[in-house]
């Protein structure tokens, strides 16, 4: 992972534009419902739709989260912010402007750390969503060759908070990062269910490149359409390398919107860009200003969360786990609470044990059958004894592979299960010496082999003779009981 990248001696300059879906029950300035997949334009009004003498109220809600947002990357919230009318004409906008904020917004100045460097956040403003088209006929949904076009207002006026960081980001790894982290403090945060899938988060890219040690940034681009975290990787780097071949080929660059294109890893050219005096921004004489009361402030400070960074630290040292588990562990909604409630009732074994189940087997299968974790089965205190069954031997790991599917599956208590199908690990010294006495007898030239071999070739031939002691207990051997006994008959041999 690197956060500061250089290719061909040029440096890569990023500064991300994130829009998020605030996830309240109702739009940014109207009552119509805020919600994702309806029959289109059954969320509208008046308001929205931006019929004359229609007037704006702005949802004390969507204050609220952007004041969370404030809190969890450390903005400053000024006593008054201000909405503004940003003037352009596009069929999905039908107030022919978006009320925006421009130069006082709800939040400046934040920080989001990434991987232990600082990124700066300039601003967080509140603004309100477009609608959605949708071009119909000729070439692939493109507007240019489309037989005609559907508009649909649901979207129009569902609060966006758009965060804009400082070009202070060095690598596409360090873009991708950012976003992660950001995503995943959003999303602790209870503001928005960021599903870059859905469009509830979208993420504009701002590349340019410069020589090493150049002090002035370079004129850049800014790249729209990425809908993964994966996709923000591969633009942000495809398009670096794009304008240094064009830089050291001695172009220039020109600002402009590029599109990414998924499918042919490329971005392309989309229009040149506005400058901020083309849009006329005005104060909204609509609205008043937002002049959040001391009252809320105190209870969002009271009601913020633990933040995934900090839970992450917590539980790397509390349980001594690694940075990946932690990550794992913590980006999943809730399963780091489910954790937590497993390692309180742990009979045997280690917090890490938990993790590894959890992590492994436990999260495959809810991916597999798309089962929400609140919804599983296997619920932290089964989870707990089952471990405790592994690790005190009384089943083998991979018998508890098969309990843990089966109450995943069943909803039965682990060790109910374990009763009833009468599982048990074989850890009887007798019975796997016989399993023993069959592998040599069936092996005898891996013996000649270890017999006569070098260390190397010992320790691989034990190896084999293990493995194939372990097939022949279809894995229900104790394998400590098992390294030692075959130890012991190897040394006799
Ligand atoms: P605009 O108003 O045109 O959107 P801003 O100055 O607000 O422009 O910047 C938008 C984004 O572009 C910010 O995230 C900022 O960090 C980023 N940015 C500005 N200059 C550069 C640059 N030279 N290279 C990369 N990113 C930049
Ligand atoms: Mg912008
Ligand atoms: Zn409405």
């Amino acid at each position: 992972m690197t956060a500061h990248e250089v290719s061909r001696g040029y440096e890569i300059v990023v500064g991300l534009e994130v829009h998020c879906e605030l996830a309240t029950n109702t739009k940014l300035f109207c009552g119509c419902a805020n919600q994702f997949g309806s029959e289109p334009n059954t969320n509208i009004c008046p308001v929205c739709l931006g019929l004359p003498g229609s007037l704006p109220v702005l949802n004390e809600r969507a204050v609220e989260f952007a004041l969370r947002v404030g809190e969890a990357f450390n903005f400053d919230v000024p006593e008054r912010s201000v909405f503004h009318r940003k003037n352009y004409f596009y069929p999905d906008m039908p107030k022919n402007f978006q009320t925006s904020q421009y130069d006082e917004p709800i939040c400046s100045e934040g920080t989001l750390d990434v991987d232990g460097v600082t990124i700066r956040i300039t601003r967080a403003h509140l603004e309100e969503d477009t609608g959605k088209s949708t071009h119909v006929g000729g070439d692939g949904g493109r507007i240019h060759g489309a037989d005609h076009s559907l508009i649909d207002y649901n979207r129009a006026g569902v609060p966006l908070l758009e965060i804009v960081s400082e070009p202070d980001i060095r690598s596409a790894e360090q873009a991708a990062r950012y976003v992660e982290e950001l995503r995943a403090t959003l999303l602790a945060i209870g503001v928005s269910d960021v599903k870059m899938e859905e469009g509830s988060m979208r993420v504009d890219a701002n590349v340019s490149v410069r020589l090493v040690g150049a002090t002035e940034f370079g004129k850049r681009c800014e790249v729209k359409n990425m809908n993964s975290i994966r996709s923000v990787r591969r633009a942000v780097a495809y398009e670096a390398e794009r304008q240094i071949d064009l830089i050291t080929s001695g172009e220039r660059i020109m600002q402009e919107t590029r599109h990414w294109n998924e499918d042919d890893g490329r971005t392309h050219s989309m229009r040149s860009k506005e400058e901020a005096f083309d849009y006329r921004y005005f104060p909204e004489p609509d609205l008043v200003p937002v002049e959040p009361t001391a009252e809320m402030r105190s209870l969002v400070r009271s009601q913020m969360p633990e933040l995934p960074a900090a839970k992450r630290e917590r539980l790397i040292d509390a349980w001594a786990i690694t940075e990946h588990d932690a990550r794992v562990i913590v980006d999943v909604p809730g399963l780091a609470e489910y954790a937590e409630a497993a390692v309180a009732v742990l009979g045997g074994g280690t917090p890490k044990d938990i993790v590894n189940w959890l992590t492994g087997d436990f999260l495959g299968f809810l991916n597999e059958t798309g089962t929400k974790l609140d919804d599983s089965n296997l619920r932290p205190a089964g989870l707990a004894e089952l471990v405790g069954m592994v690790v005190g031997g009384s089943i083998s790991r991979n018998q508890g592979k098969d309990v843990m599917a089966d109450a995943l599956r069943s909803g039965e208590a682990p060790v109910a299960i374990v009763a009833a199908r009468g599982i048990a690990q074989v850890s009887d010294a007798g019975a796997l010496s016989g399993v023993l006495e069959v592998v040599f007898a069936a092996n005898v030239d891996a013996l000649d082999a270890y017999r006569s071999g070098d260390d190397k070739m010992k320790k691989k031939k034990r190896g084999f003779l293990m493995g194939e002691a372990m097939k022949a207990t279809k894995g229900d051997g104790n394998p400590q009981l098992l390294n030692q006994l075959l130890d012991q008959m190897l040394e006799a041999l």
